[in-house]
C-alpha cells in the first residue's frame, strides 16, 4: 500500500525486481559492488542469456561476498531476484568437469525446488553444469536415476534430501556450497530435525554457506549459527521507518466470514508462533474459540484474566505448548513474549500508535519478523492512515483460494507422512506394507476415499496443535571467545562448522 492514488502499481513496484532499496544493512567489513568491467565473463554471459539488463540490488550486493566465500545471511523476498543472487556466483564456483554434487540448495516446497531448477538451467545454459530438483510426494526411481548420472547442483526439500542420503543414493562428500532458500518457511514447515540430520552428512572440509530468508526471527538466526561460520547479515529493505526490522503486509478480506479467512491465512503462513490482536474482548473470545474448534492451539488473553492465569498462558506460549495468543492491546501491554514469528492483526487498532506497539511484538532483539493485517474495505483506509503517518510500505498479499490451501496442506501432509515413515524400522515397514492392497482398493472408490481422508485429517489436525520444532536456545557458554569444536578454516585463521560424520570418503576430494 502506498499513499499514491495508484495503490496497485505501488504494490507492483514493491515486488518489482528493480525496486531500489533505500535502507541497506551491510556486514562488517562490507565489500563494494563489482563494476560491470569487474564482473566475471561467465556471469555477464548468463545475464545476457537470461535477457536481463543488469543485476538486481540483492544480486549486485551479495555477489562479492559469495565470490569471496564469506558466509552470509541475506534478507530477500521472492521477486527480488534472490534465486539469481545465489545461482549466478555458482558459475564461478562449480566445476563441470567434476561429476559430483558441489552445491546443495535446501528449499521448503516442491514448487520452489522446481522454480530454482528452472532458473538455474537458464543461468547454466552452455556451461556443462547440470542441476536436479528432488522433492517428496513422488517415487524415488526417477530421482535416483538422475542422481546416478550426476548433478553439479541439487535443489530439494530437506526431507527428500535426507531420504536420498539415507538410501545412499547420493552423498555430499564433494560439497562446496550449501544454500538455505526461504529459511523461515523451512522452519515453519517443521524441517528443522531433517536439516539437523542432513548436517551429519556434510563433508569434513570447510564449505561456504548462505541463507536467504524474507525474515530473520530469532529461531532463523539460531539456525544460521548452527550451520554457518560467523554469519553476517545483508538486508535490503525498502522504505520502512520506526520498526525497520519488520515486514508489513496486509490481506484484504470481506468483513463477513473474516474468521474463515483468518484460518486459511494461518494455514498458508503457518507461523511458528504469533499474537493475534483484536480490538474487543468479545472478538478475542470469538477468534480464540474458532481457532481451537478448527484445531489450532490458541489461548486468549484479556484484561479479565487473573494474574496467575495470565502467567500460565504466557508460560505456555513461551514453552510452545500454545502456538497462538489472541489478545487485546490492553491485555498484551507489558507482557514478555520473545521470539514470535508473526503478529497478526485481526483488525487494525483504533489508534495509530497501537499499530507500532503491536508490530513491535515481533522482530525483537535485532531479529526480524512479520506483521500481517486483515482489513475490509473500510479498515483499509485506517491502514492507509497508518502507512502515511509512519511511512510504512505495506505489501498487499493475495487471499489464498481453496486450491492453494489444499495444495499447501497436501504438501505438508506428505512431508509429515514421509518423515514418520523414515523413522520406521524394517519390521514396522514390513507390517505397514500389508495395507497396500487395501489402500489400492479404497483409492478406486470415491466414497471409500473419505475413510482415508479421515485418517489424514486426524494427522493434519494434530500437526496444527504444536509449534514446529525449532533450533534450541543455546546455553550460555563460559568463554565466548573460544572457537567452537569441530571448526576449521580454509585460511587456517578461523574455522567453519564441519559435518560431524565420521569416515567421510576422501578419495574423490579435490584438496
Ligand atoms: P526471484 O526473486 O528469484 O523469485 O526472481 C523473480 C523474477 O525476477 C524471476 O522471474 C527472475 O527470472 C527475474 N530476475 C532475476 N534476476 C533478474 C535480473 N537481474 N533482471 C531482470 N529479471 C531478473
Amino acid at each position: 500500500m502506498s499513499n499514491s492514488k495508484d495503490g496497485q502499481s505501488a504494490d507492483k513496484m514493491q515486488h518489482g525486481v528493480h525496486a531500489e532499496p533505500d535502507k541497506v544493512v551491510e556486514p562488517e567489513e562490507s565489500m563494494p559492488e563489482f563494476t560491470n568491467e569487474e564482473l566475471p565473463r561467465s556471469i555477464l554471459n548468463a545475464i545476457e542469456n537470461a535477457g536481463w539488463d543488469s543485476l538486481t540490488p540483492v544480486q549486485a550486493k551479495s555477489l562479492p561476498y559469495q565470490l569471496y566465500n564469506r558466509d552470509l545471511m541475506v534478507q530477500a523476498k521472492t521477486g527480488s531476484g534472490k534465486t539469481g543472487a545465489f545461482v549466478l556466483p555458482l558459475l564461478e564456483k562449480l566445476r563441470p568437469d567434476i561429476n559430483y554434487t558441489q552445491a546443495l540448495i535446501l528449499v521448503p516446497t516442491r514448487e520452489l525446488a522446481r522454480q530454482v531448477e528452472r532458473e538455474a538451467r537458464t543461468i547454466f545454459e552452455g556451461t556443462g553444469l547440470r542441476v536436479l530438483s528432488v522433492y517428496g510426494g513422488v517415487g524415488y526411481g526417477h530421482q535416483r536415476e538422475a542422481l546416478e548420472k550426476g548433478a553439479h547442483m541439487v535443489v530439494g526439500t530437506p526431507g527428500r534430501i535426507l531420504d536420498l542420503l539415507l538410501r545412499r543414493t547420493f552423498d555430499l562428500d564433494d560439497l562446496e556450497t550449501l544454500i538455505f532458500d526461504e529459511a523461515d518457511r523451512m522452519l515453519s514447515i517443521g524441517f528443522y530435525p531433517d536439516m539437523c540430520q542432513v548436517k551429519s552428512y556434510l563433508p569434513r572440509h570447510p564449505i561456504s554457506t548462505y541463507m536467504f530468508s524474507a525474515t530473520f526471527p530469532e529461531h532463523v538466526l539460531r539456525l544460521s549459527k548452527e550451520f554457518m561460520y560467523k554469519p553476517q547479515l545483508l538486508s535490503l529493505s525498502s522504505k520502512q521507518v520506526h520498526v525497520t526490522e519488520i515486514e508489513h503486509a496486509y490481506y484484504e478480506v470481506p468483513s463477513m466470514g473474516k474468521e474463515r479467512h483468518l484460518m486459511r491465512i494461518l494455514e498458508m503462513e503457518n507461523p511458528t508462533s504469533a499474537i493475534i490482536f483484536c480490538n474487543t474482548k468479545a472478538n478475542v473470545e470469538f477468534v480464540a474459540t474458532v481457532l481451537n474448534n478448527f484445531g489450532f492451539n490458541a489461548a486468549d488473553l484479556t484484561s479479565d484474566l487473573s494474574q496467575s492465569r495470565r502467567e500460565k498462558v504466557l508460560e505456555q506460549l513461551r514453552n510452545g505448548d500454545v502456538r497462538f495468543l489472541v489478545a487485546t492491546d490492553i491485555a498484551a501491554r507489558g507482557i514478555d513474549v520473545p521470539d514470535l514469528s508473526h503478529v497478526i492483526m485481526y483488525e487494525p487498532p483504533e489508534d495509530k500508535e497501537s499499530y507500532i506497539h503491536r508490530a513491535g511484538r515481533t522482530g525483537r532483539a535485532g531479529s526480524s519478523g512479520i506483521a500481517i493485517s486483515l482489513v475490509d474495505v473500510i479498515q483499509k483506509l485506517e491502514l492507509q492512515r497508518i502507512s502515511a503517518a509512519y511511512s510504512i510500505n505495506f505489501e498487499h498479499r493475495q487471499l489464498p483460494d481453496d486450491k492453494q490451501v489444499i495444495e499447501t496442506i497436501n504438501e505438508r501432509l506428505t512431508t509429515i507422512l514421509e518423515g514418520r515413515f523414515r523413522g520406521k524400522t524394517i519390521l514396522e515397514r514390513e507390517r505397514i506394507s500389508r495395507y497396500k492392497d487395501l489402500v489400492r482398493q479404497i483409492a478406486q472408490d470415491e466414497e471409500q476415499c473419505t475413510l482415508v481422508g479421515m485418517l489424514l485429517d486426524e494427522l493434519y489436525q494434530s500437526s496444527l496443535h504444536s509449534r514446529p520444532p525449532q533450533p534450541p536456545t543455546p546455553k550460555p557458554r563460559p568463554n565466548k571467545s573460544r572457537p567452537q569444536k569441530n571448526y576449521r578454516s580454509k585460511s587456517g585463521k578461523g574455522g567453519k562448522p564441519q559435518g560431524s560424520r565420521s569416515g567421510s570418503s576422501g578419495n574423490k576430494r579435490r584438496y
